[in-house]
């Protein structure tokens, strides 16, 4: 039983005031390009990494191209990929030249001993392996320095969506043969102080996947899902407790929540059950569940 679920990142969206048409047709086609993949027999970890790589491509969300930059105007990108089988996973933190974080993350896992790079040696690592080189302008869009000059006026830190300006990537997958992967791919927070890292390259926060319990991809307050252990909190609830997926995320969020953050997540159990949980206004998502059908939505009941 295949299953597949992504998001485009959580935030305190008017959504009555905002037009999201764009986001749901791309997460829509995006999605669909996954499923595909699923069908054709393709590994969960394989359709993760895609499915980041093409939401790191799409302008719209907090990753890759038009991903937000930081108090000087940098994007310094985060990424990470775990597969459910034996916990093997690569991250990469303040990257600007990887022209994929996510690939980039990938090539750690499996061309590294290592988990986790950070900033020029990840680049180094990038360039040692011939991935793609960018110069940091590849990234930069009019909409993320009128975003960043706002949010130096205003003197604040954001979470993307909360400008209506959309967010970080992510997404879970179970493959027919019942394998799990997670992938999450982002910008961070717009003008978050320089080296700042969040919860997206942390294994076992922003991102965890393990055969036995689920894969997590999360978006929203990096800080408080570092503290809160996030992902691996959802395997330890759903393995020690016995916990099923929807109550171990939202229990999670609780957390996160009274941790000061919020935010949200995607989840898909080893037995197919998906839950797409969050505690700001909005989180864009799409997933395939047992109808085979896409659905997308972006506030707590607008699914289509
Ligand atoms: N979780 C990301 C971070 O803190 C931000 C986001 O999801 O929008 O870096």
């Amino acid at each position: 039983m295949i299953r597949l679920a992504l998001h485009g990142g959580a935030g305190e969206l008017a959504l009555d005031r905002t037009d999201t048409r764009e986001q749901r047709s791309a997460l829509r086609r995006i999605a669909e390009r996954g499923r595909q993949m699923l069908q054709d027999g393709a590994a969960a970890l394989d359709v993760v990494e895609q499915t980041v790589v093409l939401l790191e491509e799409c302008p719209l969300f907090n990753a890759g191209i038009g991903a937000v930059l930081n108090r000087d105007g940098q994007p310094e990108l985060d990424a990470a990929i775990m597969s459910g089988i034996d916990r093997a996973c690569g991250a990469v933190a303040g990257v600007m030249r990887a022209k994929s974080p996510i690939r980039l993350a990938r090539a750690v896992m499996e061309r590294s001993p290592h988990v986790l790079f950070t900033g020029a040696g990840a680049e180094a690592l990038n360039r040692e392996l011939g991935l793609e080189e960018v110069t940091p302008d590849h990234f930069i869009t009019e909409v993320r320095l009128r975003q960043l000059e706002d949010a130096h006026a205003r003197g604040v830190i954001t979470l993307d969506h909360d400008d209506a300006a959309f967010g970080t990537v992510g997404a879970v997958a179970r493959d027919a043969e019942g394998h799990l992967a997670a992938a999450t791919s982002t910008g961070g927070l717009t003008n978050k102080q320089p080296g700042r890292v969040g919860d997206t390259p942390i294994i076992g926060a922003g991102t965890f996947a393990d055969d036995r319990s689920a894969a997590v991809s999360c978006t929203g307050t990096g800080e408080a899902f570092i503290r809160s252990g996030f992902g691996f909190e959802i395997h330890a609830r759903m393995s020690y407790c016995g916990w099923e997926l929807a109550r171990a995320c939202r229990e999670g969020l609780d957390e996160v929540r009274r941790l000061g953050g919020r935010g949200g997540c995607i989840a898909i159990d080893h037995e197919g059950e998906i839950a797409l949980p969050f505690n700001s206004a909005a989180m864009f998502r799409a997933w395939m569940g047992a109808d085979g059908n896409i659905h997308v939505a972006v506030g707590p009941d607008d699914a289509d």
